[in-house]
């Protein structure tokens, strides 16, 4: 068992999946940028120092978990050079394949094992330990990982090798973003049809319109009293970060060749929505822009 874990970027889902490390019997050595992360994590066991490089020092595995690539390179660029060969690396952001590619190619230079790990479950399931990881690396790599990540998640897939963990995330938030803009349409619709949410609810949570956006994160409140549309759409999943994985996927398929034009319509959609100024709300939030929908839009 890894004894002493690296972990670098302690934000809203660091900062509790490495409080889950501490709690899992390890000794975690964390640092960031930001006082107010240092000091949560402090609270909840994580060893706090001054840099990267102490972070890493007499670690046999290191966690990264930083907003996107560019901070992600910079960081593994700073302590790939001091790491013993054989240090397991693991980054658990998102970030575009392309970085993930170059973080993988770095820590191979150096002979060490490296994972992307994305996950999935939001700051809920960052706190309760029950996030899903999506990995990609060797099959060395990642069964030396998945033990550890089994500590914070409660799914733990080999999608494949190196990217394909951050391939499968995007892939899946493509989905997100396109249906949870369907269900919001559906309610938008409904309520000038004169359907109470209830009823729409009601029937679409057991019919053919049923899916994870309408079930577990309801746009409108009252039908799932969890979701933010009840709490005034305070996040959740910050609709700004569903655009950058919806940029993302558009950068991907871009790249691969591949046609994915509700892709790309939801990414313009959020796009709009941030320009408004509610890149700071939940996702689901996007339901207020699409009830006011331009003049021409509202039957394209
Ligand atoms: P966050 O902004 O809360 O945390 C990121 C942390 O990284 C911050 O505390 C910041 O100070 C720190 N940081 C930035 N640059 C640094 C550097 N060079 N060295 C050390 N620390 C640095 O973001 P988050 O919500 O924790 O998200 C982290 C990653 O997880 C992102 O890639 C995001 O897309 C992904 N993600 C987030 C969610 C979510 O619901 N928040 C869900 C799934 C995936």
């Amino acid at each position: 068992m890894a004894r002493i874990i690296g972990f670098i970027g302690l934000g809203n889902m660091g900062g509790p999946m490495a409080a889950n490390l501490v709690g899992a019997g390890y000794r975690v050595q964390g640092f960031d940028l930001t006082a107010a992360s240092c000091d949560a994590a402090s609270a909840a066991g994580v060893s706090i120092v001054g840099s990267p490089v102490e972070a890493v020092d007499g670690a046999d595995t290191v966690i990264t978990m930083l907003p996107a690539g560019a901070q992600v390179i910079q960081v593994w660029n700073e302590i790939v050079g001091i790491i013993p060969p054989g240090t397991l690396l693991i980054d658990s952001s998102t970030v575009d394949v392309e970085s993930a590619n170059k973080t993988h190619a770095l820590a191979q230079a150096r002979g060490c094992p490296s994972v992307d790990a994305p996950v999935s479950g939001g700051t809920g399931g960052a706190k309760a330990g029950t996030l899903t990881f999506m990995a990609g690396g060797s099959a060395e790599a990642f069964s030396r990982a998945e033990p550890i990540l089994r500590r914070m998640g409660k799914a733990v897939f080999h999608c494949g090798d190196a990217g394909a963990g951050q391939a499968a995330k995007i892939c899946n938030n493509m989905i997100l973003g396109i249906s949870m803009i369907a269900v919001c349409e559906a309610f938008a619709l409904g309520e000038k049809l004169g359907l109470t949410h209830q009823a729409l609810f009601d029937v679409a949570s057991v019919s053919s319109g049923q899916c994870w956006s309408l079930t577990s994160y309801c746009p409108v409140p009252g039908p799932v009293p969890t979701s933010p549309a009840n709490n005034d759409y305070r996040p959740g999943f910050a609709a700004g970060l569903m655009l950058k994985d919806l940029r993302l996927a558009q950068a991907a398929a871009t790249a691969a060749g591949a046609a994915t034009p509700l892709g790309a319509e939801a990414a313009r959609l959020y796009a709009r929505h941030e320009a408004l100024g509610r890149g700071g709300e939940d996702f689901s939030g996007i339901i207020r822009m699409l009830r006011n929908a331009p003049e021409g839009e509202a039957a394209r």
